[in-house]
């Protein structure tokens, strides 16, 4: 049985978050649309009213919020804009990895930097020549001593720019395909990391998408996370952990496509009665309303399922698919609504159309996301529990998840 009775702290939660995306991100994201603008106001202002970094833990200075809670926070904020929610909700992607896999020294040190001031972290898993199969990365970790020296470059990496520190997964063992990847915190200012190249972007253009490079960049031996070779299983822990915040956002992107439509289709008069009288338009709408329900419902359950400490990849990647789809079809459905206004610039529902886009390609794309599914499905694991951060490093020597699948994000 799942409950989805939400507590009074969460609907205090919900009641913060849709009257930050209302008064803060609304305001400003179409306009921050246009040149890309970085939101750094934002994300000030985000960090102080304490909607960023909604996981960490409290011993090291968050909130530590259970994952319901962070799904609702991040539907508001796709709500009020999916460019700038994105990067405020990046440092959770970046930071999970930590959490799970670090030790108490290295936790305290960069989930603390996160939590002391509105400072950001990216992760960097994707390279140009490995995307979905991350098995194909060419990032070099040698050990030497008590560092590990750092060789390689990783691209589309969300914040980039503007981080103080990577979470960086690194081939230790390069004949061993996914089982050869070391995960590591580089410190952004270490000597031999640079900035590459910032990307102009179809759309969640007030993200920052950054290309970043490692040359012969020293990085202590205490910044291995987990243990050596341990990265790819890290990975997959982290995704199945942010994969139901990215399906919030996608729907709340598709709310606010679904709330535009709805709103226009009754002003808008055609044939001498608003366009919401014509039965096609009823339809579509019908459609919307139903898309959203059923993202949100398929996201809560993951989350409440990651909450009760259960292994959740299925139910996760279920929830990415089905919103990020789901966001793809409503927001081109609100152009329609729309007609020819939905493809102008002034009207808001080319930019959520846009947003939509990237929900069904990062953090694994949607044909990534049926393959993890089909692979749960088909050859579903015995283990239900979902390995704490301690007893991670033990169960990963059980390589448990088949190539095909597993090699891919
Ligand atoms: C705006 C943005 C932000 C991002 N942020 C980050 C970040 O912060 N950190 C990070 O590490 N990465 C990030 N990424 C990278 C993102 O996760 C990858 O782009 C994504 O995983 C897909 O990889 P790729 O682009 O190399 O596509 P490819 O892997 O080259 O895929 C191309 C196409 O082939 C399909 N495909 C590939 N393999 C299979 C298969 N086995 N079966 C069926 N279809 C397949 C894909 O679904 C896709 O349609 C970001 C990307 C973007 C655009």
């Amino acid at each position: 049985m799942v409950d989805f009775t939400l507590t009074d702290e969460q609907k205090d939660l919900r009641e913060l978050a849709h009257s930050f995306a209302d008064k803060e991100m609304r305001k400003v994201a179409w306009e921050y649309d246009v040149d890309g603008t970085w939101p750094q106001d934002v994300i000030d202002k985000a960090f102080e009213v304490g909607l960023m970094n909604t996981h960490i833990p409290e011993a090291y200075g968050g909130p530590g919020l259970d994952y319901l809670s962070g799904c609702i926070i991040e539907e508001e904020i796709g709500w009020g804009c999916s460019g700038i929610g994105t990067s405020l909700m990046a440092n959770g992607l970046a930071s999970a990895p930590v959490t799970l896999g670090g030790s108490e020294e290295t936790k305290k040190k960069y989930l603390g930097m996160l939590t002391e001031s509105a400072k950001l972290a990216s992760f960097g898993l994707t390279e140009p020549d490995a995307g979905s199969d991350v098995s194909g990365m060419k990032t070099r970790a040698v050990k030497q001593g008590d560092k590990y020296i750092l060789n390689g470059s990783k691209c589309f990496i969300t914040n980039g720019t503007y981080a103080d520190w990577f979470t960086v997964f690194a081939k230790t063992d390069p004949d061993s395909g996914h089982r050869g990847i070391s995960a590591f915190v580089v410190d952004a200012n270490a000597a031999g990391v640079t900035v590459d190249k910032k990307e102009d972007k179809m759309g969640q253009r007030a993200s920052n998408t950054a290309t970043i490079s490692f040359n012969d960049v020293e990085v202590p031996a205490e910044n291995l996370l987990a243990e050596e070779n341990k990265g790819f299983k890290l990975a997959m822990m982290t995704l199945d952990r942010t994969r139901p915040g990215v399906a919030a956002m996608a729907t709340g992107i598709a709310r606010a496509a679904f709330e535009f439509s709805v709103e226009y289709s009754k002003e808008r008069v055609q044939f001498g009665v608003p366009i919401a009288m014509h039965q096609a338009i009823q339809f579509m709408i019908a459609d919307m309303s139903t898309k959203v329900d059923a993202s949100r419902l398929l996201t809560w359950n993951s989350a409440v399922l990651l909450d009760q400490g259960k292994r959740a990849s299925l139910i996760s990647s279920e929830a990415k698919r089905f919103a990020a789809d789901s966001a793809m079809e409503v927001t081109t459905d609100a152009v329609q609504v729309y007609g020819g206004y939905g493809f102008i610039k002034e009207y808001p529902v080319e930019k959520l159309m846009r947003d939509a886009k990237i929900m069904q390609l990062y953090e694994g794309t949607s044909q990534i996301q049926r393959l993890v599914i089909a692979k749960e499905v088909l050859l579903p694991r015995a283990v239900d529990d979902l390995p704490g951060a301690d007893e991670m490093a033990a169960k990963a020597s059980e390589q448990s998840q088949s190539d095909q699948a597993a090699a891919t994000v």
